[in-house]
C-alpha cells in the first residue's frame, strides 16, 4: 500500500475545539499517547502529561533540555573515526506528584468511579487543566480541579494549582506532595531503534537533600557528563478546614504530607511550586541556593501572577504566530474547520513548548515530550523549525543559531578527525560532539552543514540582523564552505565537474552514495552564500574582513576555489526521464516491491535489514523534492511536476519529515488532491497519531513543516531570492480563508487569502515593501493592499 494511502489519518477522538485538546474520559489504553499529547514544556523544562497522582504512567519523563549523561558507544566492530561517546537525555527528578487519600483510600484513576473527567491542554493559557469528580465506594463525592503550567516567563519554574472539595460529606484527607528521582521512566520492552536506550544503573547521583518547613530541595549530579541539578518544591495551602503537615526527605525522595479534616463543601487549595536549576559549573550548594531564591520569588507572587504572565506570553505568541483557517469544506477533508484549526494550533503550540526558552541548547527531535532519539538535536531544527521561528519569533531563532555557533570548536575538531578542512557539524548531538552511532545514516549526512547555513541565510534576510552575520554567521560560513571545498573533487569522469562522493542525503534509505543531488545543491548554496558574505565584507568592511580572515586564517585563494566549486557543482540529471536522480546510482536500483509489502511492514526500517532497503529504489523521506522546495527558484514548475510524479510513488513517508514537504510541492504544482492528502497527514501527524508512535514524543519537525505547508505551500510565500513575495493561489477551495502573520525585518505583516482576494496589512511597523508575485507593493499601517490571487505560478 502506498504511502499516501497508508497515511490516511485515522479518526481521532478529541472533541473539536479551537483552543483546547480535550480528553473526555480516562483512557488507560492511550496512556503514553496522552502523556505526549498533553505534555507541557518551555524549551528548558518539559513534563509529560502524567496525572498528578504519580501514576499510572507509561513513560513518566521530566526533562531538562541539554541535561544528559554520556556513555561509551560499544561497537561490535570498531573503525577509525566512529563516534565514541553516546549522549542520552536523562529523566530528572519528578516533582509534580500530588497523591490524594480520602479516608485512607488512594485516589487512583484506573480504579476510581469517575462521575466527571475532563482534562485539556489549554493552548490559549498555556496550561494543562483537569477537572475530576470522584465518587468513593462509600459514596463521598470529591471534586478535584487542577491547573499545571511550565512557565514561559520563568524558565526554571513550574506550578500546580490543586483544588479539592469534598462535596457531600466530611472526610479525612491526606495530600502527599512528593518528589522522586531516579525513577526508571523509560519503557524498555520495545525493539525500536528510535527509542532512547535505557540507563543500566542510576543516573542521578545524590548530592544533597534537605527540607525546610514546606520546602524540599533535592540535589543530584551526573557522573560522566558532570552536570548538576537542583530540584526544589514549596507549597501553600489555603483552606478553613483544620489541617497539619509534615515534611520528610531522603536522597531520592521528598514529601510534604498535608493531613486535613475536610468539611463538606469547604475547598482545599494547594499550590505546589516546582523549580529546576542545572549547571555544569555551579556546585550543588550554589544551585540549591538559586533554587531557593527562585522559590522565594514565585511563592510570593502566587499562582495568579504566574498564570497571568503565562497568558500574556501566550497572547503575544498567538498574535504573531497564529495561522487562521476558515470555511473549510468538511466533505473534502473529512475534518471540520474547527478540527483543522485545532490541529494547526496544537502543532504551533508544541513548537513553542520545544523551543521558547531553549537557551544555550537546541531543540530535540521530540522537543521535551519524550526521550526518543535520545533527546538529540538534528537538522530538524534548521530546516523544519527555523522558518516558523524566523518569521514569528526571531529572537528564538537567533538563540538556536547562536547555539550552533557555540558548537563550532567541536565541529572543527570533528572535521579534523575525519581528515577534512573546515568544520563538520554533528548529525546528532546534545553537547556538540557527534553522537550518531550509525555512521551511514549519521555522520555521512554532511548536508547538515549546508542546512544550518541555509537557515542562517533565511534568518539574516528576514531580520536584517547583519550584526549576527558579522559576529557569528561569517565564521560558520567560512568553515562550512571550507568543508565542501575539501570534501568534493573535480571528476574527469564527469567532465571536470565538482562531485561529492560518499555521503548520505536526507533519505536514509539510500546511504553513502555519490552525488546526492540534495547535498550538492545545498552545498552549492552554502558556497555561494559564503562567497557573497566574504566578498561583501572585503569590499565594504575591511576591518571586519581582516578580523575574520585572521581568526579563520582565510586565504583569498580559498574563496576563489569556492567560486570554482560552486559554479562547476555537478547536479545529476537524467535526459531520458528529465528528472534529477537522487544520486548517481539511484536509477540503477531495482524497484521496491510495494505491491507485496503489507501495510503492517512499515516503517520498513523496523522490518527489513538495511541492505534489503539500500539496494532498492525506495525512499524514506523527501530528498530531491525537499531540494525543490528549499531552492524553489532553481527549478521550473515543469521540473517540479516531473520530479514529484517520479518520486511520489517511491516515497514511503516512513519519516514524518516527508508529508509536509510533499504537500508543499503538490500545492505548488497544482495537484490539490495530493496536497490536501499529504497536508492532512502532516497536520494530524501527532493529534491523530498517523505514524503510530506519538507515545514516544511529538514529531516536532513535522509540526514545523505544517506551518511551512500553510504559508509557503498554500499561501504561496517565497523568500528564496532575498525578497519576500507571495504567489497565493486560490488558496484552499471555495470559500476557504487562510490568514497568517509574518514578522519581517521587525515589522508585523498579516496576509489574508480568500478565493478572490488577497489582502496585505501591516499591523506593526512603519513601511514595508513586499511583492505580490513580481509586483512590489508598499505597505503602511493605515492602508491594507488588496490583490487578486494567482491561478498558478
Ligand atoms: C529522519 C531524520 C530526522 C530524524 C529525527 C529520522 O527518522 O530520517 O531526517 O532528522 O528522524 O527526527
Amino acid at each position: 500500500m502506498l504511502h499516501h494511502e497508508r497515511l490516511r489519518p485515522p479518526p481521532h477522538d478529541y472533541p473539536p475545539d479551537e483552543w483546547n485538546i480535550i480528553e473526555k474520559r480516562f483512557h488507560p489504553e492511550f496512556l503514553a499517547q496522552m502523556e505526549t499529547t498533553l505534555a507541557l514544556g518551555n524549551g528548558y523544562l518539559g513534563m509529560r502529561g502524567c496525572p498528578e497522582e504519580g501514576g499510572p504512567n507509561a513513560e513518566n519523563s521530566t526533562l531538562i533540555n541539554g541535561f544528559y549523561e554520556t556513555r561509551p558507544i560499544i561497537y561490535g566492530e570498531e573503525a577509525y573515526g566512529f563516534a565514541k561517546t553516546g549522549q542520552t537525555i536523562c529523566n530528572v527528578t519528578d516533582s509534580k506528584i500530588i497523591k490524594l487519600f480520602l479516608d485512607d483510600e488512594p485516589f487512583w484513576l484506573p480504579h476510581a468511579n469517575l462521575l466527571r473527567y475532563d482534562r485539556r491542554l489549554n493552548m490559549k493559557s498555556g496550561t494543562l487543566d483537569r477537572e475530576v469528580l470522584w465518587e468513593t465506594p462509600s459514596g463521598k463525592q470529591v471534586l478535584i480541579s487542577s491547573r499545571r503550567l511550565v512557565s514561559f516567563a520563568n524558565r526554571h519554574v513550574a506550578v500546580i494549582s490543586y483544588c479539592l472539595t469534598v462535596l457531600n460529606a466530611q472526610a479525612f484527607v491526606v495530600l502527599a506532595s512528593e518528589m522522586a528521582a531516579n525513577q526508571s521512566g523509560a519503557r524498555v520492552d520495545e525493539a525500536d531503534p528510535r527509542l532512547a536506550r535505557p540507563f543500566l544503573s542510576r543516573v542521578l547521583q545524590p548530592q544533597a537533600s534537605y527540607s525546610k518547613d514546606r520546602r524540599i530541595v533535592l540535589c543530584h549530579g551526573t557522573e560522566q557528563s558532570r552536570l548538576n541539578l537542583a530540584c526544589a518544591t514549596d507549597h501553600t495551602l489555603e483552606t478553613t478546614c483544620p489541617h497539619s503537615y509534615k515534611a520528610t526527605h531522603a536522597p531520592d525522595f521528598g514529601q510534604v504530607a498535608f493531613t486535613l479534616d475536610a468539611q463538606p463543601n469547604c475547598p482545599i487549595q494547594l499550590t505546589k511550586y516546582m523549580v529546576y536549576h542545572t549547571s555544569q559549573t555551579a556546585s550543588p550548594a550554589e544551585l540549591s541556593g538559586r533554587a531557593e531564591w527562585t522559590l522565594d520569588r514565585v511563592v510570593s507572587q502566587g499562582f495568579g501572577q504566574l498564570l497571568a504572565a503565562q497568558e500574556q506570553y501566550m497572547d503575544g505568541f498567538w498574535h504573531r504566530s497564529d495561522v487562521q483557517i476558515k470555511n473549510i469544506r468538511e466533505d473534502r477533508f473529512k475534518r471540520s474547520t474547527v478540527e483543522i484549526q485545532q490541529a494547526s494550533r496544537f502543532n504551533l503550540f508544541h513548537i513553542l513548548q520545544a523551543s521558547a526558552r531553549a537557551e544555550d541548547a537546541g531543540v530535540a527531535a521530540k522537543g521535551l515530550t519524550g526521550r526518543a532519539y535520545e533527546g538529540h538535536y538534528f537538522w530538524d531544527t534548521e530546516i523544519y523549525l527555523l522558518p516558523f521561528l524566523i518569521y514569528t519569533s526571531p529572537r528564538i531563532a537567533r538563540n538556536l543559531l547562536l547555539f550552533r555557533y557555540k558548537m563550532l570548536p567541536q565541529a572543527r575538531a570533528r572535521a579534523k578527525e575525519l581528515g577534512h578542512r573546515g568544520a563538520m557539524f554533528p548529525w546528532r548531538t546534545i553537547g556538540g560532539e557527534e553522537a550518531s552511532a550509525y555512521y551511514a545514516a549519521g555522520t555521512a549526512q554532511y548536508h547538515i552543514n549546508a542546512d544550518i547555513m541555509y537557515a542562517l541565510r533565511k534568518y539574516v534576510q528576514a531580520t536584517d540582523d547583519e550584526l549576527f552575520l558579522r559576529e557569528f554567521g561569517a565564521e560558520m560560513l567560512v568553515e562550512t564552505a571550507r568543508l565542501w571545498a575539501d570534501l568534493g573533487f573535480y571528476s574527469d569522469n564527469r567532465q571536470g565537474k565538482f562531485c561529492i562522493n560518499g555521503v548520505t542525503g536526507p533519505d536514509e534509505y539510500n546511504v553513502v552514495v555519490n552525488n546526492n543531488a540534495f547535498t550538492n545543491l545545498m552545498a552549492r548554496e552554502n558556497l555561494r552564500y559564503a562567497i557573497e558574505v566574504i566578498e561583501f565584507l572585503q569590499a565594504n568592511e575591511p576591518e571586519a574582513y581582516n578580523a575574520l580572515a585572521h581568526k579563520t586564517t582565510l586565504e583569498p585563494a580559498e574563496v576563489k576555489a569556492w567560486h570554482r566549486a560552486a559554479e562547476t557543482m555537478y547536479v545529476p540529471y537524467d535526459d531520458k526521464l528529465k528528472i534529477i536522480p537522487q544520486d548517481d546510482d539511484f536509477l540503477d536500483r531495482e524497484a521496491w516491491d510495494f505491491k507485496n509489502t503489507p501495510s503492517e511492514r512499515y516503517p520498513l526500517l523496523l522490518f527489513y535489514h538495511p541492505l534489503n532497503i539500500y539496494r532498492k529504489q525506495v525512499i524514506k523521506q523527501a530528498d530531491v523534492i525537499l531540494a525543490m522546495f528549499l531552492l524553489g527558484d532553481v527549478f521550473s514548475l515543469e521540473d517540479k511536476k516531473r520530479n514529484f510524479y517520479f518520486y511520489d510513488p517511491l516515497t514511503t513517508g516512513d519519516s514524518s519529515l516527508s508529508s509536509c514537504v510533499e504537500a508543499i510541492i503538490a500545492a505548488q504544482i497544482g495537484d490539490m488532491d495530493k496536497a490536501f492528502r499529504y497536508g492532512m497527514a502532516a497536520m494530524l501527524m501527532d493529534l491523530a497519531d498517523v505514524g503510530g508512535n506519538v507515545k514516544d514524543g511529538c514529531h516536532i519537525a513535522s509540526m514545523g513543516g505544517t506551518w511551512m505547508m500553510l504559508t509557503y505551500g498554500f499561501g504561496g510565500m517565497r523568500d528564496n531570492d532575498g525578497t519576500l513575495s507571495f504567489w497565493p493561489r486560490r488558496a484552499l477551495q471555495e470559500n476557504a480563508i487562510l490568514r497568517f502573520p509574518v514578522t519581517y525585518r521587525g515589522q508585523l505583516l498579516e496576509v489574508e487569502i480568500s478565493p478572490d482576494n488577497v489582502e496585505y496589512a501591516l499591523r506593526q511597523g512603519e513601511r514595508l515593501v513586499i511583492h505580490h508575485q513580481t509586483e512590489a507593493i508598499e505597505l503602511t499601517t493605515d492602508k491594507p493592499v488588496a490583490k487578486r490571487p494567482v491561478i498558478r505560478r
